[in-house]
């Protein structure tokens, strides 16, 4: 579905994912979080933030369909997710391509559509590979590219299987500061583009200064168990700038949800 089609049969305010009440216990008995909501919107890049061990990473494996949770659903457009589904695409932390493939075949094994001729496909995973940076390095292998070029092949290829809704696990966690900067002023652009299916996008990360460059709106979970602590609206224009004072502003207010909370190990 294109962008334009996807805006016409949107219902305005209508949430593209939601989480009620959701709640999760390990099976050694231990509760990491509870009562959580969080839902996505149209367009939306949705962070979620709290320090390490918080419940961040098993919160968005719910979204995703991957865990189920003790308690609460999640819904897609309205629709109960209860299993994986390639509506929704997962981006972990460690970057995952096949080092025996060119970064042409490794984004055309996450094509979706498999009434595509052969043609097609490889048509469609080129023009995935120029939405994300990477045209004219479509036959090399991931040992022969950086690691955010492969990380940028991670993308296109979550971005081909034509997803409604990506979530990213700390995507920038393994790259060095520079190429993570990079990344970073370049990834809203590249998932909302007019070639990409995408109607919202989740992001798991413990760095603040990364999620006021990039959300929309960001969640804060804290506590023991974990809770939603803070939700704000990111109200920047893009490009954002960390020096910005109202940048400044927003930090000093994550920093305060996220002070120590007692019999938390941080
Ligand atoms: P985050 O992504 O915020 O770092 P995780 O979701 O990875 O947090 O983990 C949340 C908490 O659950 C951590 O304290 C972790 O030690 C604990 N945990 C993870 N896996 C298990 C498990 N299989 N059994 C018990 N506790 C676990």
């Amino acid at each position: 579905m294109t962008r334009s089609i996807a805006r016409i049969v949107t219902i305005v305010g209508q949430p593209i994912l939601e989480g009620r009440n959701l709640s999760y216990t390990y099976e050694n008995g231990y509760t990491v979080f509870t009562k959580v909501d969080v839902e996505t919107c149209e367009n939306e890049l949705v962070a979620i933030v709290g320090p390490s061990g918080i419940g961040k990473s098993t919160l968005l494996r719910i979204l995703g369909g991957f865990i189920k949770p003790a308690t609460g659903e999640v819904r897609l457009l309205g629709k109960k997710v209860e299993q994986p589904t390639p509506e929704i695409a997962l981006i972990h932390q460690s970057i995952v391509t096949f080092p025996w493939m060119t970064a042409l075949e490794n984004v055309m094994l996450g094509l979706r559509s498999k009434r595509k001729t052969r043609q097609e496909m490889e048509s469609a995973a080129r023009k995935m590979l120029e939405v994300v940076g990477l045209q004219g390095f479509e036959e090399l292998y991931p040992k022969e590219m950086s690691g955010g070029m492969r990380q940028r092949v991670a993308i296109a290829r979550a971005l081909a299987a034509e997803p409604i809704v990506l979530l990213m696990d700390e995507p920038f966690s393994h790259l060095d500061e520079l190429t993570a900067e990079g990344l970073r002023q370049e990834i809203y652009s590249m998932l909302f583009s007019t070639e990409s299916t995408l109607r919202s996008a989740v992001l798991v990360s413990h760095n603040l200064n990364e999620v006021l460059e990039l959300a929309d709106k960001v969640y804060v979970l804290n506590g023991s168990p974990a809770t939603v602590v803070g939700t704000l609206k990111i109200e920047l224009e893009r490009p954002r700038n960390s020096k910005d004072p109202r940048f400044v502003e927003y930090l000093d207010l994550l920093y305060k949800y996220l002070t120590p909370v007692r019999g938390v190990k941080q």
